[in-house]
């Protein structure tokens, strides 16, 4: 892993995110490397030449918050999105804990803090997440088979341990959600994992897996070489744009039984047939 630290003043960005005012990234790159990130287009923002040619998941550039300040009345009552554009509890967290300095300087104010990871490098943070006022956090999952984990996200913690931390969030009184994102058609058992998860988390939201270039040859690739059953699937729904396993994912997840559902169902363009 090649990484580089680089001060920065402010933690905070303003968001274009529908969901979010601002977003909180306090790192560039992400060591979980997810073969479906769409954050690789933040390899133009560094500044380092060498991470420009990197491999996605092999660099990160930490940004150091220990001078930051945050406008607190800026903030008031605002959507505080930690992270948008990279996972702030991967590996390096350890070190150079950037994520937990963001907290320490949000948890005074009246933002309204949503913290979304694939870690449960999270634990490591609980005291701060249980006393920090209107905040949640999101535990992303694309399935409980943690060989599906390995193929699309092999950096990131096994599902299995993401789980027992949405758990163990849950049971220390965090606010919590789960994230079933992407939806990979064929293999996230979107049933499944929302009946038997859905009592840990308050809300559950659901996003397809949106396949643009250039990562769309990558993942094409990968289905045909591990799950070579669901070739025709796949270049069914997105070479030939077959919206009909995403019309049946949405009657799938109005028959979960959970209070509070949000589907996020992308298809770029006019063909959006799942936002709400
Ligand atoms: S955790 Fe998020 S930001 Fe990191 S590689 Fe995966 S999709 Fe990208």
């Amino acid at each position: 892993m090649q990484i580089d630290v680089i001060p920065a003043s402010s933690p905070l960005v303003k968001s274009r995110l529908p969901a979010a005012d601002y977003c909180v990234n306090p790192y560039t790159g992400c060591s979980h490397a997810c073969r479906y990130c769409y954050a690789v287009f933040t390899k133009r923002f560094t500044p380092c030449k060498a991470f420009k040619a990197a491999p996605w998941g092999s660099y990160i550039m930490v940004k150091d918050y220990k001078d930051a300040k945050i406008q607190a009345e800026k903030i008031k009552g605002k959507v505080v999105l930690l992270s948008s554009v990279t996972d702030p509890y991967q590996g390096a967290e350890k070190q150079y804990g950037g994520r937990r300095r963001c907290l320490e300087l949000l948890r005074p104010t009246e933002a309204r803090v949503e913290i979304l990871t694939k870690s449960d490098l999270v634990l490591r943070d609980i005291d701060l997440l249980k006393t920090t006022p209107h905040l949640t956090v999101g535990v992303s999952l694309v399935s409980d088979d943690d060989g599906v984990r390995r193929v699309f996200e092999p950096g990131a913690p096994s599902a299995e341990r993401r789980i027992a931390a949405l758990k163990q969030l849950k049971a220390a009184g965090v606010k919590t959600y789960l994230f079933i994102s992407p939806i990979l058609p064929g293999l996230t058992g979107i049933t499944a994992l929302a009946n038997a998860l859905g009592a840990y988390a308050g809300k559950i939201m659901f996003e397809n897996l949106n396949l643009r270039e250039p990562y769309k040859k990558t993942i094409l690739a990968l289905i045909k070489h591990n799950y070579p059953h669901l070739t025709e699937l796949y270049e069914e729904i997105y070479i030939r744009k077959n919206l009909a396993y995403w019309r049946e994912a949405e009657k799938e997840i109005a028959g979960v039984n959970h209070a509070d559902k949000q589907i996020f169902f992308h298809h770029g363009g006019s063909q959006a047939i799942g936002r709400r």
